[in-house]
């Protein structure tokens, strides 16, 4: 492609609008437009990344068994209401009403229409196992579009669905998705860490996600070297740092003036924050629930929302305390009742703790569980954290920050059961299909790429999703020499089957240099007067600082071996 001719224009300017960094050089390198919040078009740079973000995606999907199709992305909002997730999705949903004022959504997933192509294909065992899969524009109302295709409301994913007969039907497709997973991001240049990661509330058992690690993510994954444990910091367990523990002691009560967080009690009292037992609130739908953790814990929000199984939660506020009959800054679990009490299983780790008695100016001190206060229920709803030991017990934690790219989900039979789809198994009894989900966010991934692969000059696209391979700069392309030499060369790489990008504009070196230093192609090749006088070409990887010289016949080999050294 001749940049005269291109449909790209490459901005001076940082736009104002961009974020991340992947948003700001994606705009800057000409390679998308915004067209609404979180809504752009894909110029030729950005959909030729795609395209073979897609293709690598689809090669390895149909090696894993699955099967193309295309499904609607407008939808009746019926469809939703029969799942029960127009409500669980809320205002992420995108709805409309057409002429005859009946409500549709844009699909943001599509668990609700491929159970029903399942349902009409699917009589006997012998139908299954069954693995669909899809690349298509997805649609949701993201509460803070602003990261460009990182977060988009309308993306484009790669969905698959799978039907099994059991679960070890299930284990075994899953498993074939995974490996799946981990070719497609080895094969697009990108290296990524598969973690365990939260299921949800409707709880299918396993789920992984696929994490890009990046300063910007905003996901947190917790990882031992040592075991080859991950998992995203929602899910994670961790062995906890032990705290003192001694022979019980007399409760009393003590004077703190002024005293109401953990941070200046412990100060106070002289001990550290893992010898105090802090008490939170939450308001867990219509409920109020008080939860107690070891002082140095924080509180999972995730891991409590889903024993609690309620739609929102969120903490108390002060009026909510005060409500409940307590004292905010000194709340106790001590002699607490007619509310549902959850605690931690750190605060089984120490005892002799400092917590709230629940008057303005006093703690408690020496408290002991369960001597001293009762709880309903004691589960794991702790923050694991960086330097706390592996569940396994083999290592320490660390932690890292990350972009999800991809995940896979044990749905189970939520979806067949509730749709009412059913096969006849080998002894001729009706069942649920089980099913699994996996989702790669496609446009998702260039973004995440460029997180991953930049510098201050520019994108450091790796070659297997890179727009084009070459950038081949002619300087003082109105020199016919120059011009000559760099067409036989444009010409000689395309034949070779090497897409170049061929910048044969009239503007100055340093534009140039600018330009393709701000796109980041694996490989720039430079034909100038000077290179000329002496039969030669430069030649630089972009990820390298030194160029190197090389005569006019090896250049497309060179440029072979300079792309080699992408593949992961
Ligand atoms: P997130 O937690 O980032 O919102 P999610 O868990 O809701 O994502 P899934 O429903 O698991 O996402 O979707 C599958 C994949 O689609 C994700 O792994 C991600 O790569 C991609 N994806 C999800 N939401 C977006 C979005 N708004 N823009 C671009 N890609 C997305
Ligand atoms: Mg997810």
């Amino acid at each position: 492609m001749r940049a005269t001719e291109f449909l790209s224009r490459t901005l001076r300017q940082d736009p104002n609008e961009a974020e991340t960094v992947s948003h700001r050089l994606m705009l800057r390198a000409g390679m998308m437009l915004q067209a609404a919040a979180g809504v752009y078009s894909y110029l030729p740079l950005a959909l030729r990344s795609i395209k073979k973000i897609e293709r690598i995606v689809r090669e390895e999907m149909n090696a894993a068994g699955g099967q193309e199709v295309l499904m609607p992305t407008l939808q009746t909002l019926e469809t939703w209401e029969q799942s029960g997730r127009a409500a669980a999705f809320g205002d992420n949903l995108f709805r409309l009403f057409d002429r005859r004022e009946r409500p549709l959504v844009l699909a943001p997933t599509h668990e609700e229409v491929v159970t029903a192509i399942a349902g009409a294909h699917i009589e006997s065992y012998r139908d299954l196992p069954l693995n669909i899969y899809q690349i298509q524009t997805k649609f949701r109302d993201e509460p803070r579009p602003r990261a460009g295709l990182l977060r988009g409301r309308e993306f484009v994913m790669k969905d698959a669905y799978s039907f099994d007969t059991d679960q070890e039907g299930l284990d075994v497709t899953y498993q074939r998705m995974r490996v799946a997973y981990r070719n497609i991001f080895r094969r697009c240049g990108l290296p990524t860490i598969e973690v365990e990661a939260d299921s949800g509330a409707i709880g299918g058992k396993d789920s992984h996600e696929f994490i890009m690690p990046a300063q910007s993510g905003e996901d947190v994954i917790l990882y031992c070297e040592e075991s080859g444990y991950a998992a995203n910091v929602e899910r994670a367990t961790s062995i906890i740092n032990p705290a003192l523990e001694g022979e019980p002691l007399p409760l009393e009560v003590v004077d703190t003036p002024g005293i109401t967080t953990i941070a200046d009690l412990a100060v106070f009292l002289g001990i550290s924050e893992s010898q105090t037992l802090k008490a939170v609130f939450y308001q867990a739908d219509a409920e109020t629930v008080l939860v107690t953790v070891r002082g140095d814990i924080e509180v999972n929000e995730v891991k409590l929302k889903n024993h609690l199984h309620c739609l929102d939660l969120r903490l108390a506020n002060a009026e909510e305390v005060a409500a409940a009959g307590l004292t905010p800054g000194s709340t106790s679990p001590i002699g607490l009742s007619g509310i549902r009490r959850i605690a931690d299983t750190s605060i089984l780790q120490g005892n002799n703790f400092a917590a709230g008695a629940n008057q303005p100016d006093k703690h408690y001190q020496n408290v002991n569980y369960p001597r001293d206060f009762e709880v309903d229920e004691t589960v794991d709803i702790a923050t694991a954290r960086e330097g706390d030991g592996s569940p396994d017990g083999q290592g320490t934690l660390k932690a890292v920050r990350g972009i999800e790219v991809g995940h896979v989900f044990k749905l189970g039979t939520f979806f067949t059961t509730t749709l009412g789809v059913d096969f006849l198994d080998e002894s001729g009894t009706l069942k649920p299909p089980v099913m699994g989900c996996y989702g790669i966010g496609v446009t998702r991934i260039l973004a995440a790429a460029i997180e991953q692969n930049h510098d201050d000059k520019g994108i450091i696209f790796p070659a297997p999703i890179a727009p084009f391979q070459a950038h081949l700069l002619a300087l003082n392309a109105t020199d016919p020499d120059v011009r000559a030499a760099a067409d036989a060369l444009y010409d000689e790489l395309s034949s070779a089957g090497c897409e170049v990008l061929y910048d044969d504009r009239a503007e100055s070196a340093g534009v140039k240099f600018n330009d393709a230093d701000l796109l980041g192609l694996p490989v720039r090749i430079v034909v100038s007067p000077r290179n000329l006088k002496q039969s030669v070409v430069e030649i630089k990887r972009r990820r390298a600082d030194e160029a190197a010289q090389v005569p006019a016949d090896g250049v497309v080999a060179a440029v072979r071996d300079l792309l080699a050294l992408d593949e992961l």
